[in-house]
């Protein structure tokens, strides 16, 4: 049996879970804001696994990953403990921005100070309250406004071969090997040898159903890998494989875009991306692919600047092997013929 776990001031016993309010600095109108966290703890030990969201209060298909999660009978009896934390940037997500009221970025304040700005005061809380208690941790993303990435999980696989079984475990085709950001809660959590699974789908302020699927199976199946869960009858599963690095294609001029491939497509060097005209149809850019691979990221918007990244292209070997998985991965979830991942009717 493990012992009682404390959050906030609030015991939860083992076997037994709870919501918690952990209290965060009232807005100006005198209203006081908290911080939801959920927490589930298992009678036996295990892994302390932390599912967070919405670090930028935009992205929100986290949001609905963890309700998906929480509902789940199985959840009930888990070793270990799962704390999640469904809105972390709350003042973000009330005023449905990705940065704080004082426009600061949450994943750029990490660990954060006690005293500091706002958002450094939310990075300790969290890095505090939570945190010391955490072994794993996932974290859920999108893109950007307007900005769509293929689900992706991205880690800093390097001399972490455990963090690199739980990336693969998660069971998305493509798995981004990305260097620590300085100030981020990956960086942060990192520091404190905790590994950070950031999961990456969908855009912000919108739900993706494949995505939602996605995400919600994948923190099962890390769960499986962790020992917290024990194995069903496994799913066929898509292989992932791990590309080194990325890189976006820029416009290079200003203008009306009509991009011709989506993300999940397979891309040789050469190959026409888009067009870029002005409104009249004239003096037409042809965007060309610099490199073979995988989109990964894409702008939605048609109306570009000279230098907006438009496309995100993941460099790989194997590429005809990796778009293969990316259409096998794309069967399985689709909600029209899915009736095994998901009970709920599919968000459209
Ligand atoms: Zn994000």
């Amino acid at each position: 049996m493990q012992k009682p776990i404390e959050i906030a001031g609030v015991t939860i016993t083992p076997g037994s879970r709870q919501s918690i309010d952990i209290p965060l600095p009232s807005f100006y109108t005198n209203s006081s804001v908290n911080m939801p966290v959920h927490v589930i703890h298992g009678r036996r030990p295990g892994p302390v696994l932390l599912v967070s969201a919405a670090i930028h209060g935009d992205e929100i298909n986290g949001v609905e990953i963890i309700r998906r999660l929480l509902v789940k009978k199985s959840i009930d009896r888990i070793k270990g403990t799962l704390i999640a934390i469904p809105v972390v940037n709350v003042y973000g997500f009330v005023s449905k921005s990705r940065y704080l009221p004082d426009r600061r970025d949450l994943n750029r304040s990490f660990p954060g100070y006690e005293n500091g700005s706002m958002a450094s005061r939310l990075a300790h809380v969290v890095m505090t309250q939570i945190i010391p208690h955490t072994t794993h941790i996932i974290d859920l993303h999108t893109g950007a406004v307007n900005r769509e990435n293929l689900p992706q999980i991205r880690a800093k696989l390097q001399d972490n071969p455990e963090l690199e079984t739980l990336a693969r475990a998660f069971g998305v085709p493509v798995i981004l090997n990305a260097e620590l950001l300085q100030n981020s809660f990956r960086a942060a959590a990192f520091d404190r040898g905790i590994g950070v699974l950031l999961y990456e789908a969908g855009e912000a302020l919108r739900f993706d159903e494949v995505s939602i699927r996605a995400g919600v199976r994948g923190v099962l199946q890390v769960m499986i890998e962790l020992g917290m869960r024990t194995r069903s009858k496994r799913s066929r599963q898509v292989e992932s494989m791990v590309a080194n690095t990325s890189r976006w294609v820029r416009a290079g001029q200003s203008g009306i875009l009509r991009a011709l491939v989506g993300t999940g497509t397979k891309v040789q060097e050469g190959d026409l991306l888009a067009y870029i005209n002005n409104p009249l149809g004239e003096n037409t850019e042809e965007l060309i692919s610099p490199i073979s691979g995988i989109i990964i990221g894409k702008t939605n918007l048609p109306l570009v600047f000279a230098g907006e990244a438009l496309f995100n292209i993941a460099s790989y070997e194997e590429i005809d092997q990796v778009a293969d998985n990316i259409d096998a991965y794309n069967d399985e979830l689709d909600p029209n013929t899915d009736e095994r991942l998901s009970d709920e009717p599919p968000l459209v």
